[in-house]
């Protein structure tokens, strides 16, 4: 045996080869509300319910409760009414996934469900899809402003059509689709229509109590069927908890699941999970409580403030650019002008060897090349250094030049089928890549600077870097 304090030392040590969940210099994954005691408030009530079992909410009355008092107040916030019924689930991707689900079920009479996605909408619904045999409708967004296009999201509604999907505000760029044409489409056909506020669920309605612009985008809006919101964003709660609202209970039916067909316990399931932890169901409930509306209202405020402030550097920063006109608090820098002289990926790396992690998204359709930015409260204050240190990590991307892949390289990748990739074709284009054989281990993995293997990712068609990244994974995974 170890001592518990010799595992606890271990564990930290592994921790500190992590990016930094707290202080601001992570702008992607994490969410910090950089107020003192949050974290210790969600641990403790974690550690108080994390033996307790969702799956049974008889045994366990006390995260029944608190699983509708979470459910309550995402519909008190999100324009629920008597009727709103919901679900706490482990997370964006799940509540997604359920709003799906929920949606084929619903119509067990559509042979060939499809769903209606504006292309922006995030990557859980293509799970969705794929996990649950519907078809996914990609209908491409405003080339400007990124932004849903109703009409086209109409007329690709048709008798397949189950569910029809909106952002607010989409991940990558940051913006709100026009929520409202959307549903009277859907609501005008009978379609049900999913609102994924995931990430901006739980910042918006604030901001626009500070008075932003915000256009209505939740169950208010007529023809709004459900919305996820995901309270380890912008809740500021413990990782692990999302909500998903119904606009009433007989549109949740179909994501809840029984089995009694079996010699165990009758099987009742509300989500994907069977057992469920009461440990983040309870942090985040603890969380909710003790911040309340005020202490939402300042940390966006802050947030607000923070973006704000960097958006206005950005402007300022010769040779980048805010991509499209962002509703809340995501960022998408690109670059301006078509030849820069200069990479984003070097510049990732470069704010990277500074202390800043700003995550690369690649171009799609004609959203380019760009940097995405997710500011959370902890960021007001450091505003002047990360405009600061970006500016400095552009010169050094300048001064470096654009990363090039060889043409060579390049002609070999155009010419590669994903679907019949050879084992070999493989692992060359891993080691080109620099993602050969890591031996398993987390930490150190990866090389330090991520713009060649970024450069090389970017030039191969999406589904190749699919294939590409998922092997990489599989070499990743190896114990
Ligand atoms: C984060 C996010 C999701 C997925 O949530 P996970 O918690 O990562 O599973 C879905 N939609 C949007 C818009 C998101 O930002």
């Amino acid at each position: 045996m170890s001592s518990a304090d010799d595992v606890l030392a271990e564990l930290r040590a592994l921790r500190a080869h992590d990016l930094p969940t707290h202080g601001g210099r992570t702008l992607a994954y994490v969410y910090d509300s950089g107020l003192a005691g949050l974290d210790e408030l969600g641990a403790g009530a974690h550690a108080l319910a994390s033996s307790a079992n969702g799956l049974d909410p008889t045994a366990f009355p006390s995260l029944l409760r608190m699983e509708n008092d979470l459910v309550a107040a995402a519909a008190r916030l999100l324009g629920g009414t008597a009727d709103t019924a919901g679900a706490v689930t482990s997370g964006g991707t799940e509540s997604c996934l359920l709003a799906v689900l929920a949606a084929r079920e619903g119509r067990r009479d559509v042979a060939d469900p499809a769903i209606v996605l504006p292309s922006t909408a995030h990557a859980a619904f293509r799970k969705a899809a794929h996990l649950f045999g519907v078809r996914a409708v990609h209908v491409p967004v405003d080339p400007v402003t990124f932004r849903a296009d109703p009409a086209a999201m109409a007329a690709a509604m048709d008798e397949h059509t189950v569910l029809v999907v909106a952002s607010a505000p989409s991940y990558a760029h940051g913006v709100v689709d026009p929520v409202g044409e959307i549903a009277a489409a859907a609501a005008e056909r009978g379609v049900r229509m999913h609102v994924d506020a995931c990430i901006g669920g739980w910042v918006l309605p604030y901001l626009r109590q500070l008075g932003v612009d915000v256009p209505a985008f939740d169950l208010s809006v007529a023809g709004v069927t459900s919305i996820s919101v995901d309270l380890h964003k912008y809740a500021y709660c413990p990782k692990g908890t999302s909500v998903l609202l119904h606009a009433d209970a007989s549109l949740r039916r179909g994501h809840y699941f029984a089995s009694a067909d079996w010699p165990g316990y009758t099987m009742l399931n509300t989500t994907v999970q069977s057992t469920r932890s009461g440990g983040p169901l309870a942090a985040a409930w603890a969380v909710l409580r003790h911040l309340g509306d005020d202490g939402y209202l300042r940390l966006a405020r802050d947030t607000l403030a923070a973006v704000r402030e960097i958006a206005d550097g950005v402007a300022r920063l010769d040779g980048l650019r805010v991509l499209g006109t962002p509703d809340s608090t995501l960022l998408a820098l690109a670059t301006e002008g078509a030849e820069a002289g200069f990479d984003l990926f070097t510049v990732a790396d470069e704010m990277k060897a500074r202390g800043w992690y700003v995550q690369p998204q690649f171009a799609h359709e004609t959203s380019p090349v760009n940097l995405h930015l997710t500011v959370t409260a902890a960021n007001r204050g450091s505003e002047a250094q990360f405009l600061a240190d970006l500016t400095a990590s552009v010169a050094a991307a300048r001064q470096a030049g654009p990363v090039r892949v060889g043409a060579e390289l390049e002609e070999f990748i155009a010419a590669l089928d994903p679907d019949a990739l050879t084992a070999e074709q493989f692992a060359g284009l891993l080691a080109a890549a620099g993602l050969g054989e890591h031996g398993g281990g987390a930490a150190g993995a990866l090389p330090d600077r991520m713009a060649p293997i970024n450069a090389l990712l970017a030039v191969a068609p999406a589904r190749l870097r699919e294939r590409l990244l998922l092997e990489f994974l599989s070499q990743l995974y190896r114990p």
